[in-house]
């Protein structure tokens, strides 16, 4: 799950990393008021969508101007004016892929003067199991050009879990940042502070480009992307509260409404399958051959009739779906079951694409009896290479 840049900003701010004054604004009558409550002079008027690259975005529609998503403003007027001309409007970047983003808040911020930019992130670093922090002296707008072009100017710094973040992962980092002085002592206490935010709120990412030096002299975070572990979000209330459904595709959104795994993807083969391991090689499988896989869907072990059929009603929903591939494997869940929910979601909303259905294990024979008597146009697969191979050919024609 991802957080807003001025929640992100909020909650780094707690751990005592520096950012600067700001207001997050959803109407656009409120807009001077929060800016006039800011020092000045100078006002950063920030669209948040859950998507980096704003500063070189495009809006779609002419009146929000073509100078992207962050902008300068010289007074609390001409902010309001640039949060009313993107307010509503739909920012496009590298990031958000051409439908573009919905923007629906704004962030204005006490403008800082900038003298040099970073690059700054944690992640989680599966090939060692450790939080990895990566610096850059090359920060800015385009740190994944740098990574491209000259790898040799990203320096990666692994913490040992067992020691947790030291004084010396700091002066690496503060070393890689060609920070000396005063603002290396600042990135030592940066470094630890981060890093506790991370494992406290069991982040999956977090993302300051650029984190800045000043004209005075101190660091300063200036954006922040931060991501989160799904699966730790039970034990973090606060953070849930943060979530912005609005942001998120409708069909992941109905999908984690009905605790189904799901993850849109940009194929032609819908494909409804329970467990994770049986998806993902089911969508190799359709990959081997010749098609792409439309989405991830897991339904779980045991889903209920009601979960199926939502389940079947998401894929259907997709406009690229070209045709869909049912591979169940019952152990826990029950051949059966997935049948009935497959003729109750398409009573409701139809069938327009072919449908190939692969049913192994518990009540198998149940199962296909069910759909043998449902009268619905179906095409029954053997096993997984049968199914693949019927499913592709039928979307090819
Ligand atoms: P992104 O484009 O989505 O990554 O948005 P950022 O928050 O990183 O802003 C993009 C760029 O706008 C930054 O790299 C800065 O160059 C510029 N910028 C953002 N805030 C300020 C500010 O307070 N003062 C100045 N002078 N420039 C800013
Ligand atoms: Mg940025």
């Amino acid at each position: 799950m991802n957080i807003h840049e001025y929640q992100a900003k909020a909650l780094l701010k707690e751990y005592g990393a520096p950012v600067s004054e700001g207001r997050a604004v959803l109407d656009a009558d409120k807009a001077e008021a929060a800016a006039g409550e800011l020092p000045g002079p100078l006002y950063v008027v920030k669209a948040q969508i859950h998507a980096g690259g704003r500063g070189k975005g495009t809006f779609k529609e002419p009146e929000a101007g073509e100078k992207g998503g962050v902008r300068l403003a010289k007074s609390p007027a001409e902010a309001a004016e640039f949060t009313r001309q993107m307010l509503g409007n739909t920012l496009v970047t590298k990031q958000t892929g051409e439908a573009g983003k919905q923007v629906g808040r704004i962030y204005i911020e006490n403008g800082s003067d900038i003298e040099t930019e970073l690059y700054l992130s944690a992640l989680v670093d599966r090939g060692t199991g450790r939080i990895a922090f990566i610096a850059s002296t090359e920060g800015g707008m385009n740190i994944e050009e740098v990574a491209e072009e000259t790898p040799e100017k990203i320096v990666t710094v692994h913490v040992d879990p067992a020691t947790g973040c030291m004084p010396h992962h700091a002066r690496r980092i503060a070393q890689a940042l060609g920070l000396k002085g005063d603002q290396a002592k600042q990135c030592g206490k940066l470094i630890p502070a981060l890093y506790q935010a991370f494992v406290e709120k069991d982040m999956s990412l977090l993302e300051i480009n650029p984190l800045i030096v000043t004209k005075d002299g101190d660091l300063k975070v200036l954006d922040a992307k931060v991501g989160f572990d799904p699966n730790a979000l039970f034990r973090h209330p606060d953070i849930m509260e943060l979530r912005d459904t609005t942001e998120e595709d409708p069909a992941e959104l109905k999908a984690s409404e009905f605790d189904l795994s799901y993850v849109k993807l940009d194929g032609d083969i819908g494909c409804m399958v329970n467990g994770a391991g049986l998806a993902m090689s089911t969508m190799d499988i359709i990959k081997h051959y010749g098609a792409e896989p439309a989405n991830f869907l897991d339904v779980g072990g045991g889903a209920t009739k009601e979960k199926v059929t939502e389940a079947f009603k998401i894929i259907t929903s997709d406009p690229g779906v070209k045709g869909i591939l049912v591979n169940i494997f019952g152990g826990i869940m029950r051949c059966d079951v997935i049948a009935e929910g497959v003729i109750a979601a398409v009573k409701e909303v139809g069938l327009s694409v072919p449908l190939v259905v692969r049913l192994e294990g518990t009540n198998v024979e149940k199962g296909k009896e069910i759909l043998g008597a449902s009268g619905l146009e179906i095409t029954p697969a053997d096993d997984l290479e049968d199914a693949a191979q019927k499913i592709v050919a039928a979307v090819k024609g």
